[in-house]
């Protein structure tokens, strides 16, 4: 019989042994996270248990202090932000950061990976191809109807979703999410945990949640976070079991 071994290279995402120190504190600390192809992992924790700063060193906005991160088997750890997007990972923040005067249309528009078509005669084709695409987008993040509607007047939900259709129309294979559904509506909790189920069929999803209705209809599988390590790993039900993360999450 053979033994097989299973590493970084067999997981879509790979975190090792993750740590940032800022002037001595570590805010993540030693952690390890795999995630698969297709799959939907949600990350909770208390706030300041280092979230944020995971994505962050995910996307390479903030530099690790030790360890590694494998994408596909490429360490991201020393590639720049732009690099990173590149090679296929999309990240929304916080807060939406579109351009509110402009259209939706438009806002997809500039979204619209360029650079492999040529000006000129192609000009036309290209245009046909970037017009199907948005609207194709559009119609996934419900935004069909509002396609000549200034972002400015959106509700924030929809303004949420409209960010969300700017990194899809990029096709990244892995996607973060960090916090997509505060300040939502019920109904449009229910909406976007809809389209994460729709766009997982071609990407891995990180995303980032304290709604735990919300955590129930998407995870597939959930990491607790606790001071920068992994306090806890595994179905929701598992989770939700576990007496350290009744302590220092879900009791409060
Ligand atoms: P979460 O998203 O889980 O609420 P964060 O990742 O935002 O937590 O923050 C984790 C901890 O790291 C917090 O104590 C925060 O104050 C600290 N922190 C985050 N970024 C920095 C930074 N750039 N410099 C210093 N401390 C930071
Ligand atoms: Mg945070």
């Amino acid at each position: 019989m053979t033994i097989s071994t299973v590493g970084p290279k067999d997981f879509l995402l790979a975190v090792e042994d993750l740590t940032v120190s800022f002037d001595g504190f570590k805010a993540v600390n030693g952690l390890s996270l795999y995630v698969e192809e297709n799959e939907i992992r949600v990350i909770i924790g208390p706030n300041g248990a280092g979230k944020t700063t995971l994505l962050d060193l995910i996307c390479g906005r903030t530099k690790a202090t030790s360890g590694t991160i494998q994408f596909h088997g490429k360490e991201l750890t020393t590639m720049k932000e732009h690099q990173i997007v590149n090679a296929g990972v999309g990240r929304k923040f916080q807060t939406p950061s579109i351009y509110e005067d402009l259209t939706v249309f438009e806002n997809l528009e500039l979204s619209f990976p360029r650079g492999k078509t040529v000006l000129g005669a192609l000009a036309f084709r290209r245009d046909r191809v970037v017009i199907e695409r948005v609207e194709e987008i559009a119609a996934q993040v419900f935004l069909s109807d509002l396609l000549e509607t200034e972002a400015a007047i959106l509700s924030h939900g929809q303004k949420q979703w409209l960010e969300i259709g700017m990194l899809l129309i990029q096709s990244p294979e892995l996607l973060m999410l960090d916090e997509p559904v505060a300040g939502m509506s019920v109904a449009e909790r229910v909406k976007t945990a809809e389209l994460l189920h729709t766009i997982i069929k071609n990407h891995a999803v990180i995303v980032i949640e304290h709604d735990m209705k919300f955590v129930e209809d998407i995870a597939h599988r959930v990491t607790v976070l606790h001071q920068g390590k992994v306090l806890s790993e595994g179905s929701m039900e598992h989770v939700k079991a576990d007496p350290h993360v009744v302590e220092v999450y879900l009791g409060h």
